[in-house]
């Protein structure tokens, strides 16, 4: 069996993370090298390591992961706009192989990304 990730871990209690949302699908957290003055991470407690390996069944999962992008966004107090970024894969700069969003906001961002 393959290693745990970092993000699998503190799903399952074993690292600490700065939480702002839990409900029983996902977790949303501070990033520990936040790259904007607001940069949350949202996350499905289901282990699926990437964009690539998305099923047709988790199509409800992403809804909801959407919807509570949005409260959290709304609850960081991000009304100016803000910036959701998924790395996939190795060409997308992906380090943690565990499905996640990056909130980005309190800052203009620029564009294109690098
Ligand atoms: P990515 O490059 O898209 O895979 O992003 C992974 C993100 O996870 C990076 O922004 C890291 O700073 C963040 N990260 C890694 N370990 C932790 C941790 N223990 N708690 C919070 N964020 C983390």
């Amino acid at each position: 069996m393959s290693e745990k990730t970092v993000f699998k871990r503190i799903i399952d209690g074993e690292i600490p993370a700065d939480l702002v949302h839990e409900d029983e699908y996902c977790l949303a957290f501070h990033d520990i090298s936040p790259k904007a003055p607001t940069h949350i991470l949202v996350i499905p407690k289901k282990e699926i390591p990437s964009v690539a390996e998305i099923e047709d069944q988790d199509a409800d999962l992403l809804g909801h992961l959407w919807c509570v992008i949005r409260k959290v966004a709304e609850q960081a107090g991000l009304a100016g706009g803000y910036r959701v970024v998924v790395n996939c894969g190795d060409d997308g700069g992906q380090e943690v192989p565990h499905l996640h969003f990056h909130i980005l906001g309190g800052r203009a961002m620029t564009w294109p990304p690098g």
